[in-house]
């Protein structure tokens, strides 16, 4: 029931009517009993800082931000977590009390947790990462964070590759076929697999014993995973990144953490009302 003392958080994106974040976060608010609602507004390239005044004049609760807002967001707030300062992103907006608006990147954090409700601990594991975009370079960062022993990035693109490697600190390198094969933990952040059987690399490579992560989440099954499970590694597949990111923008933004199985039903019913 929306009333007159409802909070409203949003997303700020170009094209954004596709986002799940609203079936992700109105799933979330209703299973703790909270008084807000959620909703998708599309902003126009270029128009992030007047979004973000808007935000202010309307004292909305939070702010998620996606494409192709995440690099003027970072600019045009008040301050930055370490996260967002390093990547020069953001993807979720804090109003703090005293009116500054913090901007935070849960991408990579997400990710993290992704594994650890997997039983995944990433601490000391060699990891190749295939892709260098903006969720590589969010995952590059987190795992250095996390405390990664090796990061090996392989993409094609050499230059992007160098950038995502610096993110990663001192444990980061440039990775090729063999480091797929060696890893302990494998994660496809290219977009190779969305909406397509496609795979991002050779599955001769993938084996038994390694974790095999995928950020694609449409399908949520995709090439990848099933030719891991095919050589015996363990999966752990996309939504639930989307899922553990979107857990920690609500804990920034009211406290309270949803139960994240929760905003996985919400965001599984949405994929299956579109595809059927
Ligand atoms: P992006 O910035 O556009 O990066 C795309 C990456 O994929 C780049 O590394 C690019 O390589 C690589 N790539 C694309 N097509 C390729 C091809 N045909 N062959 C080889 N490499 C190719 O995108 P992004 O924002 O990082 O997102 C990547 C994927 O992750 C998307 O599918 C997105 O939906 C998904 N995602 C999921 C979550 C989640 O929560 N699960 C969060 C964020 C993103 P080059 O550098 O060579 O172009």
């Amino acid at each position: 029931m929306i009333s007159g003392s409802t909070r409203v958080a949003a997303v700020i994106g170009s094209p954004v009517q596709h986002s799940l974040s609203p079936a992700l976060h109105n799933a979330g608010f209703r299973q703790l009993g909270l008084d807000w609602v959620y909703v998708a507004l599309e902003v126009q390239p270029g128009d992030a800082h007047v979004a973000l005044q808007a935000m202010r004049t309307f004292g909305l609760g939070g702010l998620s931000v996606t494409m192709p807002h995440k690099e003027a967001v970072a600019l045009a707030v008040d301050e930055l977590d370490p996260a967002a300062t390093a990547l020069q992103s953001v993807n979720t907006v804090v109003p703090a009390a005293d009116g500054r608006l913090v901007g935070h990147s849960t991408d990579g954090a997400g990710f993290i947790a992704s594994l650890a409700a997997h039983g995944v601990d990433v601490a000391g594991r060699s990891v190749c990462l295939l892709g260098a975009g903006g969720a590589a370079r969010a995952i590059s960062d987190a795992l250095a964070r996390a405390g990664a022993g090796r990061i090996a990035v392989v993409n094609r693109t050499f230059s992007t590759a160098q950038h995502t490697v610096a993110l990663a600190g001192g444990v980061g390198v440039i990775g090729a076929a063999g480091d797929i094969r060696d890893a302990d933990i494998v994660v496809n952040a290219t977009s190779i697999g969305m909406g397509s059987d496609d795979i991002p690399c050779d599955a001769a490579l993938l084996r038994a014993g390694q974790v095999v992560a995928d950020i694609v989440y449409h399908p949520r099954d995709t090439a990848l995973l099933r030719a891991a499970r095919a050589a015996g590694a363990t999966t752990v597949d996309g939504l639930a990144m989307l899922v553990h990111q979107a857990v920690l923008q609500q804990v920034l933004w009211h406290g309270a953490r949803p139960d994240p199985a929760v905003m996985a039903a919400a965001a599984e019913r949405e994929l299956a009302a579109r595809h059927q």
